[in-house]
């Protein structure tokens, strides 16, 4: 399998952004502005509290909504925390685990965003895993044994028929919500070396079948040149995806 037959998938992640109000408006417009455009999935990963308004103003239209996080517990004593099975009954497709966000402010690790991809794999949640290096990482030159060995440690124990239900955003922390951007050559390079190791992990097939994304400031200024890689199969998108219109060029970009 090659690019041209892996889905090109665009994800938006609002972050802590919009209240449900503007989330339904967001949400219309977003689908308004994309019908019709089928060569790549749109998923819109929103806060909590706005999932039952977002998946009630996308019915009926190709957009899919996600979360941005979730316990890997079924339930109990977990203050602030929310299950798979409440994202599932509140329509949620997706749910985005181990944001650079959550891991640097909120006490996130390899470990924990394992246990939280595992239950939400589980569950039938589908997983959009982020990882990347930070600034001082790439400095140091060791990118690569950083997002390798993330890879094999935020899926440890998952199968390889549960990455059918993974998508993995390369997301170089130094780029997200910074308006620096990798190049188009450091997001293929990363992406590859990801591939590689979903190669080694679970075979050819598996590698070559998964959806990898690159997240970091991608706008509709870079969005083509970043998606004409050949490992790049789609973005994550934070700042650009709270304007429907930025974000539609962003998914005609990934038509081609
Ligand atoms: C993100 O939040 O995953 C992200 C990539 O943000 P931004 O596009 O704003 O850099």
């Amino acid at each position: 399998m090659k690019k041209e037959v892996r889905r090109a998938v665009i994800a938006g992640n609002w972050k802590m952004n919009m209240t449900p109000s503007e989330a339904k408006c967001a949400v219309e417009r977003t689908a308004e502005l994309t019908k019709g455009l089928d060569g790549c999935d749109v998923i819109l990963c929103v806060p909590f509290v706005d999932i039952q308004t977002a998946v009630a103003a996308s019915e009926g239209t190709s957009v899919m909504i996600g979360a941005q996080n979730v316990h890997f517990a079924e339930k109990g004593a977990f203050t602030g925390e929310v299950s798979a099975k409440m994202l599932l009954e509140c329509g949620a497709k997706y749910v985005i685990i181990g944001h650079s966000e959550r891991r640097q402010y909120f006490g996130e690790t390899d470990e924990t965003v394992n246990k939280r991809t595992k239950a939400a794999l589980a569950s039938g949640l589908k997983v959009i895993l982020c990882l990347g290096e930070v600034l001082e990482q790439r400095q140091a030159g060791i990118t690569s044994e950083i997002v390798s060995m993330q890879t094999k440690l935020d899926l440890a124990g998952v199968t390889a028929d549960e990455m059918a239900n993974v998508i993995i955003a390369y997301e170089p922390v130094w780029a997200i919500g910074t308006g620096l951007t990798a190049t188009p050559d450091q997001a293929e390079e990363v992406c590859a070396l990801i591939r590689e190791t979903l190669a080694d992990l679970y075979g050819e097939d598996v590698a070559e079948a998964t959806t990898i994304q690159y997240g970091g400031s991608m706008n509709d200024g870079n969005a083509a040149e970043l998606l004409s890689k050949t490992n790049v199969d789609g973005g994550l998108i934070g700042g650009a995806s709270l304007v429907p219109e930025k974000f539609l060029k962003i998914v005609e970009a990934a038509q081609a």
